[in-house]
């Protein structure tokens, strides 16, 4: 058996020599520092959490950094933590922190107040976009001559803008650094080799585009490692997804698009057939896909329907696929005066 050195008492275990009440008596177990800076990033609003940037409540991220801040003498074992804050002025939080500790099993209570300061500042993501940051170009140009309809270059802005979009959710270090219209068609910055390349194939893909790649040597970084800026030249061709086409005679739509080349339904049959990516060169576009006008469908029967010619509104036969269960609505293309079910 122990005793305290100051109230004499007998006790199990001493701390020091002294009981556990005289231990604490006039002890702060717990102290927080005057103040505690929290980093917040101007631009996005992300606030600085050790090494990474995380989004949460200003004030909320405000009392967990007053929390992360505790020094606590080493006989406690911190049991449990709560906060509550004051909003000073925009820049600064009163934050009191209440803890409970165990003492050599005793359990014992205290609080105290800091001041959690907002600074403001750029994260790193921030940053590199606001420096126009870009590792990769990816020009998108037409096949031919002539400029990019203003059509296509806001559709090629929107592909490459979901699908950056959907990649930087999960990586905050792919975003678009700028996005420019140049005589031709459309250039635009990203943050990552990677992205410009999964892209590039992407809309290889998707337009039948013919894609070329060329690095340049722009540096060497901190490391020592020599650093790199990839172009991706994506030329979109003329004929689009979708398109009228006539082909070896006969009329189409063009109903997909690869690297290899495309597959397209003949417009009298609905029979599909392959056309070689090198046979596409030589397909003559009859109504662009944008043209494709719709038809209210008045009676249905079976490979045929009838429709109101959105031209005149006279009703037409037109021939559909048997089987074909149309909507209020179906998509025609007039080609030489002559009316045509797109399939
Ligand atoms: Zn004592
Ligand atoms: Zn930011």
């Amino acid at each position: 058996m122990n005793f305290c050195v100051r109230c004499g008492k007998d006790c199990e275990t001493t701390i020091d020599g002294l009981c556990t009440e005289c231990f604490l008596d006039g002890r702060r177990i717990i102290r927080l520092p005057h103040h505690v800076d929290m980093e917040v990033c101007a631009n996005c609003g992300e606030i600085r959490q050790r090494d990474s940037w995380v989004r949460k409540d200003i004030r909320i991220a405000a009392e967990d950094a007053a929390a992360a801040s505790i020094l606590a003498i080493p006989e406690a074992r911190v049991i449990s933590v709560g906060t509550r804050s004051v909003q000073q002025d925009p820049s600064n939080y009163a934050v009191t922190v209440d803890v409970i500790a165990d003492i050599s099993g005793f359990e014992s209570s205290a609080e105290d107040i800091t001041t959690v300061r907002v600074k403001n500042t750029v994260c790193k993501k921030c940053s590199r976009q606001l420096g126009s940051y870009y590792e990769s170009i990816l020009q998108l140009r037409t096949g031919g001559k002539d400029d990019m309809p203003a059509g296509l270059k806001k559709e090629v802005a929107y592909r490459v803008e979901r699908t950056v979009g959907e990649q930087s959710r999960t990586n905050r270090q792919l975003f678009i650094s700028k996005i420019g219209e140049v005589q031709g068609g459309v250039d635009i910055y990203l943050s990552s080799i990677a992205l410009g390349r999964q892209i590039s194939k992407e809309m290889g893909d998707y337009y039948g585009a013919e894609t070329k790649e060329s690095a340049s040597l722009v540096g060497v970084n901190a490391t020592g490692e020599e650093v790199y800026r990839v172009t991706y030249m994506v030329r979109i061709p003329e004929y689009h997804l979708g398109d009228a086409i006539e082909f070896e005679g006969r009329m189409y739509k063009l109903s997909s698009l690869s690297k290899t080349g495309g597959r397209a339904t003949d417009l009298l049959t609905f029979r599909e057939r392959t056309i070689r990516r090198s046979d596409l060169l030589s397909v003559r576009i009859l109504v662009k896909y944008e043209d494709i006008s719709d038809a209210t469908v008045v009676s249905v029967g079976n490979g045929e329907i009838q429709v109101l010619d959105p031209r005149n509104y006279r009703t037409v036969d037109l021939r559909v696929p048997e089987g074909t269960e149309p909507g209020e609505t179906v998509p025609v293309a007039d080609i030489d005066g002559v009316l045509y079910y797109m399939p």
